[in-house]
């Protein structure tokens, strides 16, 4: 498979013995099957996985318009609700991409606003 931002290889990585992912070996950037993301998310299991350089993770955010890299068709660009700083590319039936860094913010500020609602609920 080919990165769909910048055309370089990929590399497979297997996670947790289940969870196959797909990281770019020049912009490692995140590729996920539908629903690795969030098995993923749900192990705390990323920090490993994500370990690309969230600047340059960023240079490569402004690249739009790309193609999913299992059937070709454009790719929605999708923010998660509640973490709407957060961008990432679609693809409704076969996954997401996520560029260097992205996937350790999307994880952490999940915790954060976690620990947030939980003070919000001790007031
Ligand atoms: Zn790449
Ligand atoms: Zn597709």
């Amino acid at each position: 498979m080919k990165c769909p931002k910048c055309g370089h290889g990929m590399d497979e990585i297997t996670y947790g013995g289940d969870v196959v992912i797909d990281r770019c070996t020049h912009c490692e950037g995140i590729w996920f099957d539908i629903g690795e993301a969030e098995a993923l998310k749900g192990k705390w299991m990323g920090d490993a996985l994500d370990r690309g350089n969230p600047d340059e993770g960023k240079k490569w955010d402004a690249v739009e318009d790309i193609a999913c890299p299992r059937c070709g068709k454009d790719m929605e660009k999708r923010s998660d609700s509640n973490q709407p700083h957060i961008w990432f590319e679609e693809c409704n039936e076969h996954g997401m991409f996520m560029d260097a860094g992205e996937f350790t913010d999307f994880k952490h500020e999940t915790i954060a606003d976690w620990f947030r609602s939980l003070i919000k609920g001790a007031r």
